[in-house]
């Protein structure tokens, strides 16, 4: 690991004039997966601000919005009686996620910047085009088993790792984020982006910019929910796919859906054709296999990921069947 300067802030502003100075420096706060870069050379900041004192913890209810604050552990978010109350498919995805130990010290923000988990992008003899822009993918005609069915480009096919983010992308959370001067809000469906010609770019937050938190709307989606999680083994393992489910249901109708999949492209992929699809229609077994047949239409897949395919097709059957069964 290389040198690297250390500092400390206490509040957003001074997190962001340290930020102002530096453009090179980096935020950190449970350090999961920032640590873990720096060691293996992917990353190497010369300038560390540590943002743990920042007073952004708080997990709250106001006027029908779950407000939960960028550094509240992923642990603290997913045990919260108020999430596990209103946003269980939150809580649920939280809690797929990771390890114990790992909860307790990942951010809420630190799980947003989070950075794939492609073998190649954390092999530095490799070339890489998130990594090092320009040098290639070797995952396109390498190993490619993890990799993304939707959205991909021919620069990167990578996924986005996170649990956590599926279910906020799911339940359309806003994510706010804190500038020199003010603030500004962004769907949390925006947040993440597709590779196109600019994979080293995993976001669209501003390189002065800090997340504050999330704002998490009450729309309905009680407890007619799944976060179906489908992976190598039953803790610890990253998703090879998983649906995010929330149903609002009228007398067997559905009066409101949302679907969102996880270790399927480099963003939480939100399947809006189908939740317009479905809107308004009784929701049966058939119009269920039919949804999912049509999520998986525009599919790409590589020669080690083909299984996806059929595998994010049953994994939307089963998610939305168990939330229809919720009551
Ligand atoms: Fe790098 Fe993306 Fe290709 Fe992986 S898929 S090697 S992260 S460019």
């Amino acid at each position: 690991m290389i040198n690297f300067q250390y500092l400390r802030a206490a509040s957003a502003e001074k997190a962001l004039s340290l930020l102002a100075k530096d453009k090179q420096a980096r935020f950190i706060a449970g350090g999961t997966n920032l640590v873990d870069l720096m060691k293996k050379g992917v990353m190497s900041p010369e300038k560390l601000i540590d943002i743990n004192r920042l007073p952004q913890r708080e997990i709250f209810l106001r006027n029908d919005v779950i407000h939960i604050g960028a550094l509240a552990t992923n642990a603290a978010v997913a045990d919260h009686p108020l999430v596990n109350e209103k946003l269980p498919l939150l809580a649920m995805a939280l809690k797929k996620g990771a390890s114990a130990q790992l909860r307790n010290m990942a951010t809420v923000g630190g799980n947003m910047m989070q950075r794939t988990r492609c073998g190649y992008f954390y092999d530095i003899a490799m070339p890489c085009n998130k990594r090092s822009p320009g040098s290639g993918c070797a995952a396109r005609e390498g190993y490619n088993r993890m990799h993304a069915i939707f959205g991909q480009s021919e620069n990167c096919i990578a996924v986005h790792p996170s649990d956590m983010c599926v279910a906020l992308a799911a339940l359309d959370a806003v994510v706010v984020i804190g500038q020199t001067k003010g603030e500004r809000r962004i769907a949390f469906a925006d947040f993440h982006r597709l590779p196109g010609n600019t994979p080293e770019l995993d976001n669209n937050l501003k390189s002065n910019e800090i997340i504050l938190g999330l704002e998490v709307p009450l729309n309905g989606f009680g407890h007619r929910v799944q976060y179906l999680k489908v992976r190598d083994r039953t803790s610890y393992a990253f998703a090879l796919v998983s649906v995010a489910a929330a149903l609002d249901m009228d007398a067997g109708k559905v009066r409101k859906v949302r679907l969102a999949m996880g270790g399927v492209a480099h963003k939480p992929w939100r399947l809006t054709e189908t939740e317009t699809f479905l809107q308004g229609r009784e929701l049966t077994d058939d119009l269920i296999r039919e949804a999912a047949s049509r999520s998986v239409l525009n599919a790409r897949a590589y020669k080690h990921n083909n299984f996806k395919v059929r595998m994010a097709a049953e994994s939307i059957i089963q998610a939305l069947t168990d939330a229809r069964q919720q009551s």
